[in-house]
């Protein structure tokens, strides 16, 4: 089964796909990730896709459609993917559908996780990731245990995404708004969606995720 995880950015839609995947055996697919592996390999992709990320708008529905394309037919994704990110416009949500009927695969649940506009600045603009591992860190809500060292592979290097500044993300938040809201009463119209309180700590989130999950028989 395929489960899409909604919400704006910094609801913590990454960090709780990441902690999903292991207990459900499911593939965190995120679109964002893609890109910016897209922009730092210097594809042709990535080249159309740099600036208008940087910009904190949206990349065309034809380019993120073709990556999820491509993407659903490698073997590991067989057990069910999380959709990270994706889709974020309603013409993308339309592509999915008829993509996962395409390959015979099947949309069981797109959870909303909620959280108001005035948490996400702060959120965003503090997060920050090890460079090795991708284990992700907040300067305020979530710092590494020792100063500079990350918990999870001791890594010393950490990277900031280069839209998660002030500016960029009020962008990011408008566009969500404006074209990526839509999406919870499609969702909603296709008796599918749910929707979390991602104001929670991260283990409640994770936990109202997992009961209902557990309730949709993942697997
Ligand atoms: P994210 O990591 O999900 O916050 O995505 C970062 C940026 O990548 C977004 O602000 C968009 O510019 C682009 N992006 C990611 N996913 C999509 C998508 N499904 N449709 C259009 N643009 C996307």
């Amino acid at each position: 089964m395929d489960l899409v995880l909604l919400g704006p950015p910094g609801g913590g839609k990454g960090t709780q796909a990441k902690r999903l995947m292991d207990k459900f055996g499911l593939v965190q697919l995120s679109t964002g990730d893609m890109l910016r592996a897209a922009v730092a390999s210097g594809s042709e992709i990535g080249k159309r896709a740099k600036a208008v990320m940087d910009a904190g708008q949206l990349v065309s529905d034809d380019i993120v459609i073709g990556i999820i394309d491509e993407r659903l037919d490698a073997p590991d994704t067989k057990g069910g993917v999380i959709f990270d990110g994706f889709p974020r416009t309603v013409a993308q949500a339309e592509a999915l559908d008829a993509m996962l009927a395409r390959k015979g695969r099947r949309l069981g649940h797109a959870i909303e996780i909620r959280v108001p506009d005035q948490l996400l600045i702060d959120r965003i603009t503090g997060r920050f990731t090890c460079a090795k591992c991708g284990a992700g860190y907040h300067d305020q809500f979530q710092k590494p245990k020792a100063a500079g060292v990350c918990d999870k592979c001791g890594g010393t290097e950490f990277v900031r995404r280069a839209d998660d500044n002030a500016e960029t993300v009020t962008k990011r938040l408008g566009a969500y708004h404006a074209q990526t809201a839509p999406l919870l009463p499609y969702y909603e119209g296709k008796g599918v969606l749910s929707v979390v309180d991602g104001t929670q700590d991260i283990a409640e989130v994770t936990r109202a995720l997992e009961a209902i999950l557990d309730g949709a028989k993942v697997g």
